[in-house]
């Protein structure tokens, strides 16, 4: 008794001091990184609904579940190592006394059953877990996997691990059965299985058995402990801490203001040799990004998503965290030194990590490749996917800044965009006073507004520079228009007034350009008088418009209230001010824009309104919704060259026409183009029918309110039933 008790009693001292020197070292890592006080902030200021975060997210294993095989096995491994902290207080009990039961409920049977119940649960749960290794083996399926890039062997170990967890355990309760000391008289039905395979062996066998498999028992569950703090299952202890400090709602919508030493940055004050400009070195990211790298469970499900890694760029979203991770390990030392005299007396291996820059080519021995960076969409699939709620977007766009702003080192060909920007106020340099063109072409006028809205205006139009001047999306702004004015809806334009939101540069890094041209635009929306409160609402047409002044202008004290047209119409629809007639046979498939659909969670007006226009036959596409797949324009990828891997709009061509559809309609003029282009090339290539066609699905909406052509023997009706739009795709 008393050799058990001091081998399970050093066993313990030296793990959990093995554990705990891991994890201050940890902790010190972390707090190297920049403060992050509103962070700290935003949970005590929502305290329940951080609760209910927890609950849900981490208890409830909500986006685990998602993947409905793998989610349960997790769910069951999650949950059976929580239940199973019961039967770790019985081994330390039995430590002490063969005869040990937790007080109170130590010998009701139902406890012992629940303590089986979820070590075969668990059991399961790693079966399951090793089937899918086996068969999404990166060895064999290479990019496709979504373990490839993964550290599979300590998974492996893992896996092993826990399997002795659960065979020790099952193994000394059976011998406890024989023995006679067992709690459960009835209940433990696996310990009793295994109990009557043990029995033949008689008392004498199970007695030493009883003690070598609890000891076995406790050195595998302090070993698991030891290697979770050295292992990617670090996560067992920083998910829940990683889930309650994320950005609500998890990193979508805007992207963060810049900060330095945890407070924003402002333009006017700021030092680059002083502050921090994005992340140009690991210890410019926050504790909370350094959280995420402790986080990341390399499950890849987010680069099992990402529209960059599935058409063979070097992007991979769980890539980019494991190599910022393993950066940051190992220029921890370097970055824990509290004196020159110590840094100078480090290896040569972690000096050599410190030098290495954070953004950098192969030659150059970068951690990051550029062409990471500028791989990224910003479509948010990988935010959205990420079980433990880390940040992509923010790390990525994060070292944009950096390269943008400090080392002026970007995409050359998005240089002329910036500088459209910068001095005609659109992306394309064509100037304020061609925004107003498209309006020429329509049959009734549309107000632009002169200073302070009239009271009767409720919405103001914010058309965009796509809306406004490319020539595929103008078609949608003039069917926009068609349809407000038919529905009798009081709106207004800012015509020339209105310049780029400034999302283009800001997804770029370029986050000078952005402030620029964002606090123009708000000081215009508040002279006009849009301030939320005033009654009035901005409809954009482009969810990236919409994403922009809705989620990111608060942030420079621009409040509005912003609705995307696809709602605004939807709703019209629904009060019977807009009545579609005439029928759309046609089967159309939808892309779902990810601005407008991940990012804001609008996934159901532009449904509805194709549901109310008669004949049109909806068919969705695989990738849809919350998974829907990106045309490859976002994150200002629109105007950089895609030089790697097959292109992501003729990806999502090639879904698409899995539907056979007569139209593909979107909600987005960056869509429109994106699409239109792929399907203009999948036709020269006669991989598309000639009539297939890609539009808005405002555009759709504006072809149903037509009245039905006339029979050719039929006399003309006297009057229309309501204008007809101006100009209509012809694809
Ligand atoms: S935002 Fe989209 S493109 Fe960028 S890493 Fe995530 S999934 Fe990939
Ligand atoms: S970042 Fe999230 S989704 Fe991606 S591998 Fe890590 S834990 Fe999984």
């Amino acid at each position: 008794m008393v050799l058990r008790i001091v081998v399970g009693l050093v066993l313990t001292v030296a793990a959990f001091a093995l554990a705990g020197r891991r994890l201050w070292w940890l902790a010190r890592v972390g707090r190297s990184g920049q403060p992050a006080p509103e962070r700290i902030a935003a949970v005590r200021s929502h305290p329940a609904r951080d609760a209910e975060v927890e609950a849900t997210e981490v208890i409830g294993q909500r986006k685990l579940l998602k993947w409905t095989v793998p989610g349960l096995a997790h769910a069951f491994t999650f949950w059976g190592f929580i239940v199973l902290l019961l039967t770790i207080i019985e081994a330390y009990g039995d430590l002490f006394s063969r005869t040990f039961a937790i007080p109170g409920i130590g010998h009701w049977a139902w406890v012992g059953f629940i303590e089986d119940l979820f070590a075969v649960g668990v059991l399961a749960g790693i079966i399951t877990f090793a089937i899918i290794r086996l068969r999404s083996n990166p060895e064999r399926e290479g990019r496709k996997s979504r373990f490839a890039g993964s550290h599979t062997g300590a998974a492996w170990l893992v896996l092993g691990m826990i399997f002795l967890v659960i065979a020790t355990l099952l193994l000394y309760r059976g011998a406890q059965i024989n023995t006679g000391v067992f709690p459960y008289a009835h209940g433990a039905f696996a310990s009793q299985i295994v109990g009557h395979w043990l029995h033949p062996l008689g008392t004498g066998v199970n007695s030493v058995l009883e003690v070598v498999f609890l000891l076995a028992q406790l050195a595998v569950v302090l070993g698991f402990l030891v290697f979770v703090t050295y292992s990617k299952h670090l996560h067992i202890i920083t998910a829940p801490i990683n889930v309650l400090f994320s950005r609500r709602p998890n990193a979508l919508r805007g992207l963060e203001p810049m900060r330095s030493n945890g407070k924003v940055l402002d333009f006017e004050e700021a030092d680059p040799d002083t502050d921090v400009f994005g992340l140009g070195k690991i210890e410019d990211f926050s504790w909370k990004g350094m959280l995420d790298m402790a986080t990341c469970t390399e499950c890849g499900r987010c680069q099992s998503q990402c529209p960059a890694w599935a058409t063979g760029k070097p992007l991979s979203p769980k890539q980019v965290i494991l190599d910022l991770r393993d950066h940051a390990l190992a220029k921890a030392p370097y970055l824990l030194a509290d004196s020159d005299e110590a840094r100078e007396k480090l290896p040569d291996a972690v000096k050599f990590e410190a030098g290495r820059p954070l953004v950098g080519t192969e030659a150059e021995h970068g951690v990051i490749d550029p062409d990471v960076i500028w791989s990224c969409t910003n479509c948010g699939a990988c935010v959205e996917e990420c079980p433990v709620d880390i940040e992509h977007i923010d790390h990525i766009d994060g070292m944009r800044r950096h390269q943008v702003l400090i080392e002026s080192a970007f995409p050359t060909e998005a240089s002329g965009m910036l500088k459209n920007l910068e001095n005609k106020g659109d992306p394309w340099g064509m100037g304020a006073n061609r925004r107003l063109a498209w309006a020429e072409e329509l049959d009734f006028e549309v107000p632009v507004a002169d200073g302070t809205l009239d009271p009767e205006v409720e919405y103001l139009f914010w058309v965009g520079c796509a809306g406004a001047l490319e020539d595929r999306a103008r078609k949608t702004t003039k069917a926009i228009a068609t349809l407000l004015h038919s529905a009798g809806v009081n709106f207004a334009v800012l015509g020339p007034a209105e310049t780029c939101t400034g999302d283009p540069a800001r997804r770029m890094g370029n986050e000078f350009v952005y402030s620029m041209l964002a606090q123009q635009n708000i000081e215009t929306l508040n002279e006009t008088g849009l301030a939320a409160g005033a009654g009035k609402t901005i409809v954009a047409s482009c969810p990236h418009c919409f994403n922009t002044i809705a989620n990111e202008y608060p942030q420079l004290g621009g409040n509005y209230e912003v609705v995307h047209h696809t709602q605004l119409l939807a709703k019209l629809v629904e009060q019977g001010k807009i009545t579609p007639v005439t029928a759309v046979e046609e089967k159309i498939t939808y892309h779902d824009p990810c601005f407008l659909g991940r990012h804001n969670k609008v996934f159901t007006p532009p449904r509805e309104i194709m549901e109310q226009v008669p004949g049109v036959q909806a068919q969705e596409m695989h990738r849809c919704k919350n998974r829907g797949f990106c045309c490859g324009a976002g994150g200002a990828r629109m105007w950089m060259e895609e030089r790697i891997g097959k292109r992501i709009n003729t990806e999502r061509i090639d879904e698409a026409l899995t539907t056979d559809p007569d139209t593909i309609s979107t909600g987005c003029p960056y869509c429109l183009v994106m699409l239109g282009d792929a399907v203009a090339a999948k036709k020269a290539s006669g991989e598309a029918k000639d009539t297939l066609e890609v539009v808005d699905v405002a555009q759709v909406l504006a072809r149903s309110i037509q009245p039905p052509a006339p029979p050719a023997d039929a006399a003309p009706p006297a009057a229309p039933a309501a204008p007809a739009p101006a100009d209509q795709p012809t694809g």
